[in-house]
Formats: C-alpha cells, structure tokens, sequence
C-alpha cells in the first residue's frame, strides 16, 4: 500500500472514506470518547468494508487481530450510542455492526437459510414516507432500518 496517494482517480475502491472516519472521529471526541489506534482502525475498517460485521469478525481484522473481544464490544456500544454504528438485526445469534456513514442507509436482504446479504436499493418510496412522517410528526433526522428476509437464489435451486 502506498502511503501518500496523489490524485487518485478511482475514487470509490481506493479512499477508505478518509473525511468520513475523520469526521466521525471529531464527532466522537466532542462527545468525551478517546481517540485511540484501536477506534480509528475499527472505524477505518468499517468505512472501506461497507456491510454489517459481527465482532469475530472485526477482531479479526487486520490491525485489530489481537485486540480482545470484550474491549472491541465494550467500544461498539459507545459507538452504538454515540449514533455513530447500527446493530443490524439478521435473525441470526451473533450480533452484526455497521458503521452509519453520511447519506442513506443501505438496505438488506438476508437469506434465512444460510444467512447471505445482498445490498439492495433503497425503493424511492421510502424517501417519500420519511418526509410524510417529517411533515406529520414534526420529528426530524430521521433515519430508517430496512430488511427484507427470504431465500436467496442459491438456497432456492
Ligand atoms: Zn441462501
């Protein structure tokens, strides 16, 4: 990996969403949280690996290998509270994290036989029926959790 990258012109696959974690990191220490090696490689993690992770996972992470479960889960409730990750709900036992990014959560669907996530396109309607409930509750910065559950391709044939 190279350590200074010029101009880069594929933007999408190489910047781990620099200015994304950067500004995380600025909202997460005005709320009193250290900026710690451990946090921002989890954060960095998280921005480039877009989906949800279990903790096994990100522990395995590079850079984050020998960190210690109970520590890495300990940070992500401070990060769940702090409105900066999500607990995504996939029936599953173990319990999946993903980091909200600036912009629209991505929707799932999840196979409830082997578990597989697909990312889906967030149905224009929804956009219509947060600003309908915006315009009738008075609530704002709403943000919505979608998943759809059902038999992936695979599991089907
Ligand atoms: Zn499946």
């Amino acid at each position: 990996m190279k350590r200074k990258n010029k101009e880069t012109t594929s933007k999408a696959r190489e910047t781990p969403h620099e200015a994304d974690v950067a500004e995380i990191l600025k909202k997460l220490q005005a709320q009193g949280l250290k900026r710690t090696q451990t946090l921002v490689r989890l954060l960095k993690f998280m921005a480039t690996e877009r989906r949800p992770h279990t903790l096994v996972e990100l522990a395995a992470s590079q850079g984050l290998e020998e960190r210690n479960p109970v520590t890495l889960y300990r940070m992500m409730i401070k990060l769940e509270r702090a409105d900066v990750v999500r607990r995504v709900n996939l029936r599953e036992r173990a319990q999946h994290f993903e980091l909200l990014l600036p912009g629209s959560v991505p929707d799932y669907l999840v196979c409830t036989k082997c578990g597989d996530l697909k990312q889906v396109e967030t149905p224009p309607e929804i956009d219509t029926l947060k600003n309908l409930v915006t315009e009738t509750t008075g609530w704002k910065n709403l943000r919505h959790e979608l998943e759809f559950f059902g038999i992936c391709p695979r599991c089907t044939a």
